[in-house]
């Protein structure tokens, strides 16, 4: 059987593994952070109907602009934002793709913290951007100092921060980011994919942007909009910001079915955002009741929660699997991070892994 490496692939990316969380459908699935609950049905019902008016149109190229969507997100984000500071693509990853081969590339750099999100450092090699990985703080903290510490031996061209992060749910300061700022002629990335579930009132990297023509901030609606197959990610960020994406991106990359799909999202906004209150505190009822279990979880700001003290996390994760629960194992030793799912879901993740067998259950 031929492999790819057989082909005459780049050199750079052999070896390489491509992003592979499993895609089991079981009865509880809390593994990639899916807001677990289902779009509303009268949100359907107006999605539907969207649709419907947009097929009419079909044969012609969608608006390549997608302006009434950048207005309806512009208005939904705020901060003084308008429709010109906004981008979209078809998940926050592939604005992130489009972020790295404007700015990225060959020849250039991205410094980031992991743990983080897998896909950055994906999204880094499929663009031929070298990914440089730095040390975060005890906790998984990143202070200003050693934001700015990193930035100084490295200087790379864009440095990433997700916060909350993934999979870790820690936040990352506002002095951090806007230190970063100030130590780098580069770009600034903020990954704010949770920012939703985040506690009332947390300040966002969006009120740093003023002044800061290198400081993004990418957002999705796969998460608390509970719109992940829809595909819809987009930043807010200096206008040229978005003249420079506009270089890269494929022309309509934004079909007229996904832009009426996130317009009629976005119209019911206050429905679409109404679980989130509810899997916030799932989350935090997450937090407490693994630590009674005798786990180490972190506290988190997003719609998920890391915990350590595992003894086996590849046995609890197929344990778990064979009795219809799918929860994620993020290769890091004795850790494994769960979706804070409905209270239903949450009942049954947390029943069966007290019900677990000693031998691979309880702190260490
Ligand atoms: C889930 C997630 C995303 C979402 O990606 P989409 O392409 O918008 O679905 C982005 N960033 C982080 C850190 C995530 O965990």
């Amino acid at each position: 059987m031929t492999s790819f490496e057989d082909l005459p692939i780049r050199d750079d990316l052999r070896g390489l593994k491509p992003y592979g969380a499993p895609q089991a459908h079981v009865r509880v699935e809390l593994n990639v952070n899916e807001n677990t609950h289902p779009v509303p049905p009268q949100v359907v019902m107006d999605i539907m109907g969207r649709i419907h008016t947009a097929l009419g149109n079909i044969n012609r190229y969608p608006d390549r602009e997608f302006t009434n969507l950048r207005v309806a997100l512009a208005e939904y984000l705020g901060h003084g934002l308008s429709a010109e500071n906004i981008w979209a693509a078809n998940g926050s990853n592939e604005v992130i793709q489009q972020l790295l081969q404007a700015f990225g590339g060959p020849g250039r750099s991205v410094l980031a913290f992991p743990p983080t999100y897998s896909m950055h450092s994906i999204i880094a090699s499929g663009t031929g951007t070298t990914w440089i990985p730095a040390q975060r703080d005890a906790d998984f903290e990143i202070s200003p100092a050693t934001a700015v510490t990193a930035i100084k031996e490295n200087k790379p061209d864009i440095v990433f921060f997700c916060t909350p992060n993934n999979p870790t749910g820690t936040p990352v300061s506002l002095e951090t980011i806007a230190a970063a700022y100030d130590a780098t002629d580069g770009i600034v990335f903020v990954d704010e994919a949770y920012a939703e579930f985040a506690p009332e009132g947390e300040p966002t990297a969006l009120t740093l942007l003023a002044g800061r023509p290198r400081l993004v901030v990418s957002r999705t609606m796969s998460k608390a909009f509970a719109f992940a197959g829809a595909r819809l990610g987009y930043l807010a960020g200096d206008p040229a910001v978005a003249d420079a994406l506009r270089l890269v991106r494929l022309p309509y990359h934004l079909s007229a079915l996904t832009q009426a799909a996130a317009e009629g999202a976005l119209a019911h906004t206050p429905a679409m955002l109404a679980m989130v209150e509810d899997i916030r505190q799932q989350r935090d009822r997450l937090v407490t009741e693994l630590a009674v279990l005798g786990y180490t979880p972190y506290p988190s700001s997003a719609n998920f929660v890391l915990f350590g003290g595992v003894r086996d996390p590849q046995e609890v994760f197929e344990k778990l699997l064979a009795q219809g629960i799918i929860i994620r194992d993020i290769d890091m030793p004795n850790h494994l991070r769960v979706t804070a799912g409905t209270e239903a879901e949450t009942t049954e993740f947390l029943n069966a892994l007290a019900a677990l067998d000693g031998s691979i259950n309880g702190a260490l």
